[in-house]
């Protein structure tokens, strides 16, 4: 596993929530009403038992609730952080129909499974072996539990990535004020530890080794290779020095040292939850004015509204119904926006041309699917990028598997 540098751009975020202390969790979990039918197990995507698991943090029982939460989801730790818990269990909690605050179960969540990873508790073994051999294409999320699920069943399993850091964007994607790309790794490397996961990083699935080829070497295949690259956009200068993707430029903050000292205005284009992420992230790195341009309007844009809240609060602006149309570059380094306004069918106004000055252009206007990789692979189904899978998760291609954001588009680690 590759070491990360002490100096990188991240270590500079402090944690946005505390976590709970003994005490703490103890009151909290004496709030809950343990509901017969709990409205938060049906809002977490991977079924935790949430009130069990309450439950016995308020006995004491905090091994057997880190326990309740990794029978469910092995990434129980990092979920804690970065889930938007606000729309899935705590947003769900029967107390918001009572005007009392919802019970906090991700930090409840929190302080049981890093308990876990403080002690050292470890819930599980790998199965008899079973003489069958998985290939996993992609080291993410998706992958690393779906291994670690499959070596439960005594399966031999291997995971494929290009990349030479493990963890895919729980470590080099997630905000740092929720979680640091240290900490996704310690996850990955507790995950590992059940043993017998081989790990070939910086090999490229179909470059270095193709579809045929495992196919012939392994009995099944399970693809969790999430997303492409961030998606461009063709207008003019946008080949100027200073202008990113922000998927990429925040896995080199959260990786490595981003040097933004002589940045004075940083714009963010887009209206999802990357481009929320990224201007907080900007904001926090000590850039004076961050700015969001989305071409639609500030109550319709995907990005969590909390999380804009919370951008505001740090000063960040946004400019809606804005489209940019070109780049504005001096000596090949971008130093502007022009946009036009949009009218309310997203439609440009004639004449509305401004611009924004920016010595920082971030594109937060999605990432591209992974279709033609996917489609390398004969036999897959392809919809809109996706893979097209069945409720097992089965493509239709005869033992070859796939799950996470490649067959969803992109959603949370919990998806
Ligand atoms: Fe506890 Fe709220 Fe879940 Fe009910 S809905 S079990 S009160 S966390």
């Amino acid at each position: 596993m590759s070491k990360l540098p002490a100096d990188r751009s991240e270590s500079v975020f402090k944690d946005f929530k505390k976590p709970y202390n003994k005490t703490q969790a103890f009151v909290e979990a004496n709030r809950c009403l343990y509901c017969f039918d709990a409205p938060c197990i049906t809002a977490c995507p991977t079924s935790i038992d949430v009130p069990q698991f309450i439950r016995r943090i308020a006995n004491d029982n905090v091994k057997g609730a880190a326990r309740t939460i990794f029978d469910s989801n092995i990434l129980g730790m990092s979920c804690a952080r970065v889930c938007p818990v606000e729309v899935l269990c705590v947003g769900s909690c029967v107390y918001n129909n009572e005007d009392v605050p919802p019970i906090q179960i991700g930090k409840l969540q929190r302080y049981a499974t890093d308990q876990a990873f403080e002690k050292g508790w470890h819930f599980y073994e790998a199965g008899a072996d079973t003489g069958k051999k998985v290939a996993l294409v992609g080291g993410g999320p998706a992958s690393l539990s779906a291994a670690h699920r499959l070596r439960r069943y005594g399966h031999s399993v291997t995971i494929f990535d290009r990349a030479n850091t493990l963890g895919g964007l729980n470590t080099t994607g997630v905000a740092p004020y929720k979680m640091k790309a240290d900490k996704a790794l310690e996850e990955v490397e507790w995950i590992l530890s059940i043993g017998g996961i081989e790990i070939r990083t910086g090999v490229d699935i179909p470059t270095d080794h193709s579809w045929e080829q495992l196919q012939a070497d392994f009995d099944a295949i399970f693809i969790g290779f999430g997303l492409g690259n961030d998606s461009y956009m063709d207008v003019p200068n946008s080949d100027a020095k200073g202008i990113f993707g922000a998927v990429d430029y925040i896995a080199n903050m959260k990786l490595e040292n981003v040097d933004v000292s002589d940045v004075q205005d940083a714009v963010v284009i887009g209206g999802g939850n990357t481009a929320v992420d990224a201007v907080r992230e900007l904001a926090g790195l000590g850039i004076p004015n961050v700015y969001m341009v989305y071409r639609g309007d500030e109550e319709k844009m995907s990005g969590y509204a909390h999380e804009w809240v919370e951008a505001k609060k740090e000063n960040v602006l946004g400019y809606w119904r804005s489209q940019p149309v070109a780049f504005i570059a001096e000596k090949g380094r971008v130093i502007g926006v022009t946009c036009l306004e949009m009218d309310e069918n997203k439609k440009p106004i004639p004449g509305s041309e401004f611009a924004i000055g920016a010595d920082l252009v971030l594109l937060a206007i999605g990432q591209g699917k992974q279709g033609a990789l996917a489609s390398s692979l004969s036999g897959l189904e392809i919809e809109w990028g996706k893979i097209v899978v069945d409720a097992n998760g089965a493509t239709g291609c005869e033992g070859v598997f796939a799950g996470g954001d490649c067959i969803n588009g992109g959603k949370e680690v919990v998806n």
